[in-house]
């Protein structure tokens, strides 16, 4: 077994995943950098980590496909033998109002976004029980507690991401593997980009700290659940939104 610890961080390519990918790179680190659709920025994110003096690799496999899913993780226990830290990072919205939201919103937003963490999860649930040692931490959002017009599919996905993060943590913190959250609150990425200049101000209204946030501030939150510092710390919520939700 490889003496290097080895992270899986999704959606990496890119925003919040590529800055925890990023943050989680250590010398004695392998970082994962799962992507779906940009291979050109997925290579970006590897080279930021090989600049701290990581390894990292790009892996594609859509996290919401239990086949590629599968392949992609016993791929990676083959080549290294141990998963230390998951994070579920990959995300989509296809927001629309409810009365007009057509199945396939719904179903491709909670595919990606509730789905996808359940089979990465499952996937390095058992690699992670053999070795008695693992860290899951699932980026969920400030409207999964607070709604959103316009993101019925998003939120509920979210708040899914919740009930899965508290429900699996029950079931293997007796194995030393924790599973925690984390909820950003407004953050610069391309996401957030395409939000027009009206709505951007008023979600900016809303934030105590009267700006947005950025990547790497969630990736502070995530490092740290990922640290020995938080062995004691499973099931949880932590906030990081300048205040918008308390
Ligand atoms: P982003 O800039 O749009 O990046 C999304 C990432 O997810 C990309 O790396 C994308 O990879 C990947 N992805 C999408 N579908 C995938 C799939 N099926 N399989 C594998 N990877 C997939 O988004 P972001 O703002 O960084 O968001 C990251 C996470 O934070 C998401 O879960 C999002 O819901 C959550 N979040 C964001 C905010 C915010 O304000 N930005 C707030 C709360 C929560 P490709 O480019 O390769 O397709």
């Amino acid at each position: 077994m490889s003496d290097q610890r080895v992270v899986v961080v999704t959606g990496a390519s890119r925003g919040i995943g590529r800055a925890i990918a990023v943050e989680l790179s250590a010398p004695d680190t392998r970082v994962i950098v799962n992507y779906n659709s940009s291979p050109g920025a997925a290579e970006e994110t590897v080279s930021l980590i090989e600049k701290r003096g990581a390894a990292a690799s790009a892996m594609r496999f859509d996290v919401a496909d239990p086949g590629e899913v599968k392949a992609a993780f016993d791929q990676i226990v083959d080549a290294h033998g141990r998963i230390d830290v998951l994070v579920n990072n990959a995300g989509i919205a296809r927001d629309n109002l409810l009365a007009i939201m057509k199945p396939a919103e719904w179903d491709d937003v909670m595919s990606t976004n509730l789905k996808g963490a359940f089979l990465c999860s499952q996937a390095v649930v058992r690699p992670m029980m053999r070795r008695r040692f693992g860290r899951i931490i699932n980026v969920t959002s400030v409207v999964a507690l607070t709604g959103n017009p316009g993101q019925c599919n998003y939120s509920a996905a979210k708040a899914g991401i919740i009930g899965l993060t508290k429900s699996l943590a029950r079931e293997i913190v007796s194995r030393k593997i924790t599973v925690n959250a984390v909820a950003p609150g407004y953050i610069e990425t391309d996401m957030t980009a395409a939000i027009p200049q009206k709505a951007r101000e008023v979600l900016l209204s809303q934030i105590p700290a009267g700006r947005a946030g950025a990547p790497e501030e969630v990736a502070a939150a995530v490092s740290f659940l990922a640290s020995d510092a938080a062995a004691y710390i499973t099931g949880q919520v932590i906030h990081v939104n300048g205040g918008m939700y308390m």
